[in-house]
């Protein structure tokens, strides 16, 4: 590489160390053939105008919107066009040239589009052959990377930049663009490249993957269908995708080929020197034998062990941070990793990337959704079940019991003099109580059942699949765990008993909720009235 950056190419420009900090540009897809790359451009000015409306930017050179086909059509719908070079004088639209650096030749090709969500680049130089018809007439590729795409706009046009700021991709939209963008690219590209370091069967795979990955819908699936798919086509005796939030100290193991049940699972950063060192130069690590890699030395014997001799690291971009670190680790037991596999590897999670990130995105609201919601129906003291949920869940399991015959019964409880407890020890005391309740009936009950706080003192379990006289061994079960062990709390030790009253759905005469709780609260209340720390039921129960 010239060490005179005024003389250098436009590819030595790329590639050079500008870039290095960059995600990995090398990957590119590659586009190896001039029609297809002004094809290609043709095709991202249909789908992102098709999604970005009025506040798109171009970026491009004087002779490539020459070529494009759909550019009249999109001059109607942007904000401004910069040419690099002269523009055609007929346009009417907002159009501001620009000189071209000096690296840029005539050769070189430059098209990028950015809108307030969306951006793709194109880039690339001619290569002039004396065969007109030469299909590896192309040297250059496409990205949708934003880190790479704002240093091309910090190259070419820096004002886009200022103007511009910084943009909010939507993920949804980018990964259905490049998804149709790779499927005219795999439909166009003819047959036996030499200059590509991939051919047709190869990215035809890539679509293949992330035509699947884009179709799943939980990130389990998206994220395990990835690693099992690029493991046929590559094959490896592991391969996974692992996360790292931020500077944790912990690796997140969101897939493994050979194991489709896995999800998350954590081990210590430490045992993974080669995440350890991608994470720190922000590229690809490849290690080709294990026995030879100074870095591998405190981990070798276990890798030994394995049999593991080589291992492929390489970062996934994202663009969020805010969802961690994605990577992407393949190990192998016989051969290292040729070079052609790892450039399959990159191109693929190259152009997965948006795909992976928006299963990423995905899970992180799904998981607080989980959260809010069990927020929403958990008792703040207890952290059993609360009085909206128990009457949901009553109202569907007297429903299934119903239709499909089957026994349910419920049992209402109530603490036996709280207010005296509460005004002779305290509502601090009383809290504990009501806490350790709720802890003594859920060791009781079955999986099954569900335990909720009724109201202030007052607690009710729904017992599905369950008749009156099982309901009212439980339920005996349950007074006797309260009445013989007394209550502990800041040195106090002091006895509670608890009543019961218990309620069974029977066909054609309990209905309702309300039918249920009616019946309930009658045997609670003779419960209490005949001496307290008992449990009545409607009738009486045929015990064994
Ligand atoms: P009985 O044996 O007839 O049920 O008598 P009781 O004193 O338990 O009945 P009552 O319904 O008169 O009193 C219920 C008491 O429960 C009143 C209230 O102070 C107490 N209580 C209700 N919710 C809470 C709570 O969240 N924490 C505490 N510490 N006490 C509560
Ligand atoms: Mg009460
Ligand atoms: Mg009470």
């Amino acid at each position: 590489m010239s060490n005179n950056v005024e003389n250098m190419t436009l590819k030595e420009r790329i590639f050079s160390s500008e870039f290095q900090s960059l995600p990995p540009h090398h990957a590119l897809i590659p586009i190896n053939n001039a029609m297809l790359f002004y094809t290609l451009c043709d095709e991202a000015l249909n789908q992102i105008g098709r999604f970005g409306g009025k506040d798109l930017i171009a970026i491009c050179d004087a002779e490539t919107i020459r070529q494009l086909r759909e550019i009249d059509n999109f001059l109607s719908n942007i904000r401004k066009m910069h040419v690099l070079g002269m523009s055609p004088s007929h346009w009417d639209a907002p159009v501001e040239m620009h000189t071209p650096p000096p690296f840029f030749k005539d050769v070189d090709r430059l098209f990028v589009l950015v809108s307030s969500n969306l951006a793709i680049s194109f880039i690339g130089t001619i290569i002039k052959t004396n065969n007109n018809n030469d299909n590896n007439n192309f040297d250059g590729g496409w990205s949708y990377h934003r880190t790479y795409i704002q240093h091309l706009l910090h190259l070419f046009v820096p004002s886009v930049l200022q103007e511009f700021g910084f943009y909010k991709e939507d993920l949804d939209k980018l990964t259905e663009i490049t998804t149709r963008i790779m499927s005219v690219q795999t439909e166009l590209l003819s047959g036996h490249e030499s200059l590509v370091e991939m051919d047709k069967s190869e990215l035809a795979t890539v679509l293949e993957i992330l035509k699947v990955i884009s179709s799943k819908k939980s990130a389990r699936d998206v994220l395990y269908v990835f690693v099992e798919q690029i493991s046929k086509v590559v094959p490896s005796d592991r391969c996974s995708i692992v996360r790292i939030w931020g500077r944790e100290d912990t690796v997140h193991v969101l897939a493994s080929h050979d194991d489709a049940n896995l999800y998350d699972m954590t081990v210590p950063l430490s045992k993974y020197p080669e995440i350890k060192k991608a994470l720190s130069i922000g590229d690809k690590v490849i290690i080709n034998n294990v026995r030879n890699e100074p870095i591998m030395r405190p981990c070798l014997d276990s890798l030994l062990q394995k049999g593991i001799n080589s291992i492929l690291v390489i970062p996934i971009v994202l663009h969020d941070p805010e969802v961690g670190s994605l990577l992407l680790r393949a190990v192998r037991k016989d051969a290292g990793f040729a070079l052609r596999e790892i450039n399959f590897f990159e191109i693929v999670t190259n152009a997965a990337g948006s795909a992976l990130e928006r299963a990423q995105l995905f899970e992180s609201v799904q998981q607080a959704n989980k959260t809010l919601e069990k927020l929403a129906i958990t008792d703040g003291l207890t952290g059993i079940y609360n009085h909206r949920y128990f009457r949901e869940r009553l109202e569907e399991e007297i429903l299934r019991s119903l239709r499909y015959n089957v026994p349910l019964s419920c049992v209402l409880f109530d603490i036996d003099d709280f207010k005296k407890c509460n005004d002779t020890y305290g509502h601090l005391f009383g809290d504990a109580v009501l806490k350790e309740i709720a802890n003594r009936m859920l060791q009781i009950v079955r999986r099954t059942d569900i335990v909720a706080r009724y109201g202030g003192e007052e607690f009710i379990i729904i017992m599905p699949q369950t008749p009156l006289d099982g309901a009212y061994v439980q339920a005996e079960r349950i007074r006797k765990a309260i009445e013989e062990k007394p209550f502990e709390y800041m040195g106090k030790c002091v006895s509670i008993t608890i009543s019961g009253g218990v309620a069974e759905v029977i066909q054609n005469e309990t209905l309702t909720v309300e039918d249920l709780l009616r019946i309930a609260d009658q045997c609670l209340y003779q419960a209490k009235r005949s001496g307290k720390n008992m449990v009545i039921t409607p009738k009486q129960p045929n015990l064994p």
